[in-house]
């Protein structure tokens, strides 16, 4: 048993906690996206000496491996096989000679056709029935990544036999943290609680901890870390007694969450018999069972958008059709609520393989000219700039519609006007399907996001024209107070329990049960237990949230009254002050809910 009180839990960094979990690794300093460019090659000599790099950083990569199964013979048993597979896969033809052919035939740098040769991999791979196989390119990346380091002189970190990795760098997108699979942490220097590639963190349940300013030039590689998502702290090389402690802590956390997973297949019902729907958000189809499984009673986000990002060009309407089909089909009988493409903002497409054709191409160089792209071609107004991909998508929901219960979201409306363009595409969607014969499900639902300020303003007017209200407030807060969401400086303004949110969520709900339609909420303010009573008693239906937060919500609600959540909605609407909000909201939660859970706002 350790003696808390015993050890300085003093620590060297600060950030912002932005997905919880401790992990303990060392620092793997890596520069997203940077570290493949392009270079032509002219001259044959040139050329011979690149593919003589190539094959160097592979002997170099090969050397590596050895030493580290050599080092740790005895602790890896059970990993050595893997290690052993990743060495025979350095000179397998599908790396090793597809990237010498490549350096020639398109006279190019090594670390360029090392990538054009992973490109092609990986649409080998997702081409392949048996789901093992297909799996087996993350094998292929691993080592590919080792060869990238070893060309670009970056070292690499001893194999950690456990996969604990920090990683560490200025910034990482949405879809960096994606394939960040298997590693068990992130850094960054800059970014927010509700910037997109915390959102993803947090999904995927991934530690992670931004805005630490100069983290980069604070750490090295091969650093130990200990990172605690859930507070924002970083420890530096720590002391072995702070590390025995953060051990504990590691334990305890592990140990809680299994504790609360009791309350994952619970219904969400509060106390006095108020019964909501909690539902996850998704950025992946395939996590769809898992989350599910967690306690989700439907898929309250589909943020479709990431099927896009991930993908080498435009995602056509079968791959979409099929996506969505198989995304209703695992959450049936539930509904699936999927978003339309909420691309651009924080969420463009970058083309890392200079391959991109037709509007992808126009769209990144429209995009990189946006000074401000948060308030730019975003979302629904990309959307409506897009129309025959926007026709393409609500056609590929539409005909997957048969296979669960679905509903469509729109993101960013912000006029009348807009949604009635919106309305006009689907219903033209719809008569093209009817006349091409194909079948889709009449009581598909469709909703509006309620995310920027002009759409509350308007929300009686909206209401009638939908099914359903989803009140986004990451992005209502972002646009409501101008505090954008993925900057660390003015992360400490991003304010939650502003009166200005509260009463705008409130119009919204009132609104939306005046037009007899459900109003939920999918911001990650849904998932964050110390708001849930307010968010309750300010007449929420649904709250829709990252998976691993269901059964603590879920927790929160059972432990709920609504008639007195309502009351405590009321009194804090009347409040002046975030500040006098908070303090409300804290004695509420301190005289209504055990000590233990440390609900702290
Ligand atoms: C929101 O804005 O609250 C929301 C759920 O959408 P996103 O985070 O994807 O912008
Ligand atoms: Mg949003």
């Amino acid at each position: 048993m350790i003696n808390r009180r015993a050890v300085d839990t003093g620590t060297d960094l600060a950030g912002i906690g932005v997905s919880p979990g401790i992990v303990i690794g060392r620092v793997l300093l890596v520069e997203p996206g940077l570290s493949v460019k392009k270079r032509r090659i002219a001259d044959d000599a040139a050329l011979a000496r690149e593919q003589e790099r190539f094959r160097a950083a592979v002997d170099r990569t090969e050397e590596k491996l050895r030493q580290v199964r050599r080092q740790f013979a005895e602790v890896i048993a059970d990993n050595a096989a893997i290690i052993d597979t990743h060495i025979l896969m350095l000179r397998d033809g599908m790396i090793y000679d597809r990237t010498l052919g490549i350096i020639v035939t398109e006279k190019i740098n090594a670390e360029w056709a090392l990538d054009q040769a992973l490109c092609q991999l990986e649409e080998l791979f997702a081409r392949v029935d048996d789901a093992y196989i297909r799996q087996r390119f993350l094998d292929v990346r691993q080592v590919a990544d080792r060869i990238f380091s070893e060309l670009s002189g970056q070292e690499t970190l001893p194999e950690e036999i456990d996969g604990k990795v920090i990683v560490v760098s200025r910034d990482f997108s949405p879809e960096d943290i994606l394939q960040m699979r298997g590693r068990a942490g992130f850094l960054t220097e800059v970014g927010g609680e509700t910037s997109h590639t915390s959102i993803v963190a947090r999904t995927l349940g991934i530690p992670a901890v931004v805005g630490i300013k100069d983290v980069t030039a604070q750490v090295s590689h091969g650093d130990l870390l200990i990172l605690d998502g859930s507070t924002g702290r970083v420890c530096v090389n720590p002391r072995p007694e702070l590390l025995e402690y953060y051990q504990y802590r590691q334990q305890q956390y592990q140990l809680q969450n299994l504790e609360v997973a009791q309350y994952a297949q619970l219904q969400a019902e509060t106390a006095d018999g108020l019964e909501v729907r909690v539902e996850a958000n998704l950025e992946m189809a395939e996590e769809a069972s898992q989350a599910i499984e967690s306690g989700a009673a439907g898929i309250g986000l589909f943020r479709s958008e990431y099927l896009y990002l991930a993908a080498r060009d435009n995602p056509d309407e079968e791959l979409l059709f099929e996506t969505y089909r198989n995304l209703l089909a695992m959450a049936a009988p539930f509904p699936v609520t999927i978003r339309t493409f909420d691309i651009g903002g924080d969420k463009q497409v970058i083309d890392r393989t200079g391959m991109a054709t037709g509007f992808r191409r126009k769209m990144e160089k429209q995009w990189s000219a946006e000074a401000n792209p948060a308030l730019g071609l975003r979302a629904i107004r990309y959307c409506l700039h897009e129309p025959a991909m926007f026709a393409t998508q609500l056609r590929a929901m539409l005909r997957a519609s048969c296979f669960g219960s679905l509903r469509v979201l729109f993101p960013m409306i912000s006029s009348f006007c807009e949604l009635k363009k919106v309305q006009d595409t689907v219903a033209a969607v719809k008569e093209r399907l009817r006349a091409d014969g194909i079948p889709y499900d009449d009581k598909v639902e469709f909703g509006v996001m309620i995310e920027v300020p002009s759409a509350v303003a308007i929300a009686d007017t909206l209401a009638g024209e939908v099914d359903f209200f989803s009140i986004g407030t990451n992005d209502l807060i972002q646009y409501s107070l101008a505090i954008d969401r993925g900057n660390e400086q003015v992360a400490h303004m991003y304010e939650p329990l502003h009166p200005a949110v509260l009463r705008m969520i409130k119009h919204a709900a009132d609104s939306a049960h005046r037009a007899g339609i459900e109003v939920g909420i999918c911001g990650e303010m849904a998932g964050e237990e110390r708001y849930l009573p307010v968010l309750l008693g300010l007449g929420l239906d649904s709250f829709s949230m990252h998976p691993l937060a269901i059964p603590y919500i879920k927790r929160m609600i059972r432990h709920s009254r609504a008639a007195s959540v309502q009351r405590l909605a009321g009194r804090l609407l009347a409040c002046a002050s975030a500040v006098e909000i908070r303090e409300a909201l804290q004695d509420y939660l301190t005289r209504h809910y055990p000590v233990s859970w440390s609900l702290h706002v």
